[in-house]
Parts: structure tokens; C-alpha cells; sequence
């Protein structure tokens, strides 16, 4: 028999422990786009994967703890400083990938490849410029009570 004993596999209890406690730190609402009041509700309509086309859409409000995402009209462009930093950090990255690891190559290789990678990872930069924004410029203190002390 070479059975290991039984409770080797039954000594993981971390991983039951951790997805029992929700994940509410602030890297990870960023990064899912969650709602900086409560980081429950979503930012965005719709995941990413499920409609591509459709990544602009974004909630007038919290569904989750009703918070007005847009403060004041126009309050989204703001944003667009965030996406402008965001879209230099990505054309100057691929133009430093394709120059370190590519061998420097044509002129027309840079001019065709970095417009291409920046226009692929539009989206992204869209939502978490955004993102990003609300939860640097909007002044919104997370508060886990808000569901229940403000929800009607
Ligand atoms: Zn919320």
C-alpha cells in the first residue's frame, strides 16, 4: 500500500478559507471594476468576454449600492488624462519589446505594430482609465455597511 495518509490531502485548508472570505482590497476591486463604495456592484454593463462590442457601456450608477458613478457631467473626462498615460506606457513599451527583442527591426514594422497594439488593447484602456479615474478622483471612502444602512 502506498496510500499517502489521509490527511495530506485534506491539509489545505487555505484555499476553502480564502474563497469563503471575499476578496474586497482595493487592487482587486480595480481590477475587476467593481464599485469603489461598496466593490461589489460593477462599473461596466457587461464582462469584456461576454460583449466586445459593448465595452463602453458603463452603469449611470452603482447596481449593487445605487452610488452615481458620473458626479457631475463630464466627469469622465478626466479619464482621458489616465488613458493618455496608459496608451504612452503601451507605445513606448512595444516600441521597447521591438527594439530589444525583436532587433530593432524596419521603420515600417513600428509604424504598423504599436498603432496595432494600441488600438487591440483599447478596451482595456478604456475601462480601467476610468477605473482608475473614479477611484483617484472621486473621493468615494470604500464602506462595506452602505448595503445596509443606505439601500432603500
Ligand atoms: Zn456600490
Amino acid at each position: 500500500m502506498s496510500n499517502k495518509p489521509p490527511n495530506q490531502d485534506q491539509r489545505n485548508p487555505s484555499l476553502s478559507d480564502t474563497t469563503i472570505q471575499k476578496n474586497n482590497t482595493t487592487g482587486y476591486a480595480i481590477l475587476h471594476h467593481k464599485c469603489p463604495r461598496c466593490r461589489e456592484g460593477n462599473i461596466f454593463r457587461y464582462p469584456f468576454l461576454q460583449k466586445p462590442i459593448k465595452f463602453t457601456a458603463t452603469h449611470k450608477s452603482c447596481p449593487n449600492c445605487g452610488l452615481q458613478y458620473e458626479q457631475e457631467p463630464g466627469f469622465f473626462v478626466g479619464a482621458m488624462y489616465v488613458s493618455y498615460a496608459m496608451t504612452m506606457a503601451i507605445l513606448l513599451g512595444t516600441a521597447f519589446i521591438l527594439y530589444n527583442f525583436f532587433g530593432d527591426p524596419q521603420l515600417i514594422i513600428y509604424i504598423t505594430t504599436v498603432p496595432a497594439v494600441v488600438l487591440l488593447l483599447l478596451p482595456i484602456v478604456f475601462r480601467y482609465s476610468r477605473t482608475i479615474f473614479l477611484y483617484g478622483f472621486g473621493g468615494i471612502k470604500y464602506n462595506p455597511e452602505i448595503v445596509k444602512t443606505d439601500r432603500r
